[in-house]
């Protein structure tokens, strides 16, 4: 059985776990291997400030304490996502509107934002879909000129770049995820990225539950205390522990499924010529991180049928996101608006096995059993 993903082990994890268990510093959270880790992403891609935290989605959360998120207030997020780029806004009572996809890729389509834009929004959401950027240029220029905070849900987007900029160093947040099925994994873990200024104090107190401790840690303040609102956001040492040494050999597990995606593209490309299938588009303006290779099927019929083939034939495919408009909570709250692109990627898109460990045989057994599939059509 070829499986749908499989986590992958550096092999330094358990040694760095030790360390920080060993040498008895600290085990609670934002301590030497935090540091490391924060410091590394600030550094490489030139983020203005890092704060690990336990998920992606309190990194959002955070996001949305951050941009003052309250009833009455209205974000535009994309409908073809994962339910936490929502819903960390509307624990806070925010409305969304959410936004149809590009017909040729997954993201939101920015020519159909600014329709969406009322005096009552205050963030877009852009999701950079399996890795690949937004049009990050429209959705600063849309939101300087409507006064609106953007928050890159950046999850998938780990080393992936617009106009050669590294993504997450848009928003004037953004959030990462380190989640077993990211590249960069810790099991669950994530980040949030404070671009703007303005928002390093507050983050930090969130962050902290609330408290100016970090200010206290650097000598700042002579006593912290209760300042602000805030939860426990920070991960323990040992998540961020683990989370180093999947860093140490970013560009290797890079390299190599960047390796393993161009050869799908390849093999598959000829499909796509005939007709049979959609690749994934990339556009000038993007790089691919090789976050998760799809295709497009013409039908939900196809795909369902497609699924099915590869599994009898022992390949775990899957599909993706069920439009969150018409989701069972929020479908009542929705506008009504159809969002037929969003709703065409829920139908049809189809995810291929993509992990470091899968062989490039591997991938020509899929894309063997695929071209089977459509020649007996
Ligand atoms: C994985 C993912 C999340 C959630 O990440 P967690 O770390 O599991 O909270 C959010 N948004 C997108 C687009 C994702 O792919």
């Amino acid at each position: 059985m070829i499986g749908f993903n499989v986590p992958h082990l550096t092999g330094n994890e358990l040694k760095y776990i030790e360390e920080a268990v060993r040498q008895n510093v600290q085990l609670s959270g934002n301590g030497p291997f935090t540091k490391r880790c924060q410091q590394f992403f600030e550094q490489k891609y030139g983020f203005r400030k890092c704060l690990l935290t336990t998920s992606c989605t309190d990194a959002l959360e955070m996001a949305a304490l951050l941009c003052d998120i309250g009833p009455g207030d209205e974000v535009i997020v994309p409908s073809y996502t994962f339910v936490s780029s929502a819903l960390a806004f509307v624990r806070q009572g925010a409305r969304i509107v959410f936004a149809d996809s590009r017909s040729d890729n997954p993201n939101l389509d920015v020519e159909k934002i600014e329709d969406l834009i009322t005096p009552r929004t205050k963030v877009i959401v852009p999701v950079h879909y399996a890795g690949m950027a937004c049009d990050m240029g429209r959705i600063r220029e849309l939101a300087r000129k409507h006064g609106l905070w953007v928050v890159e849900d950046a999850a998938q987007a780990i080393d992936s770049c617009y106009q050669g900029k590294p993504l997450g160093g848009f928003g004037h947040l953004a959030a990462f995820s380190f989640h077993e099925t990211k590249n960069i994994i810790s099991g669950e873990g994530g980040m949030l990225v404070v671009n703007d200024e303005r928002f390093i104090r507050r983050a930090e107190i969130l962050w902290e539950k609330g408290t100016n401790r970090a200010e206290f840690f650097r000598g700042e303040v002579n006593k912290y205390g209760w300042v602000d609102v805030g939860s426990s956001f920070l991960p323990s040492e040992m998540t961020a522990a683990f989370l180093w040494a999947q860093l140490e050999q970013l560009e290797d597990i890079q390299s190599k499924r960047k390796q393993l995606w161009d050869h799908y593209h390849r093999l598959l490309e000829p499909l796509a010529e005939a007709g049979f299938i959609s690749l994934p588009a990339i556009p000038d303006y993007a790089t691919n991180n090789a976050h998760m290779f799809y295709i497009v099927c013409k039908s939900l019929e196809e795909r369902s049928a497609l699924i099915r083939y590869l599994k009898e034939n022992g390949v775990q495919a899957v599909f993706h996101y069920l439009s969150l408009h018409s989701s069972p909570y929020y479908v009542d709250k929705h506008d009504g608006r159809a969002l037929p692109c969003c709703d065409h990627y829920a139908d049809c898109l189809v995810r291929l096995p993509m992990y470091y460990d899968l062989t490039t045989g591997q991938v020509e057994t899929v894309c063997s059993l695929i071209q089977g599939f459509y020649k007996k059509k």
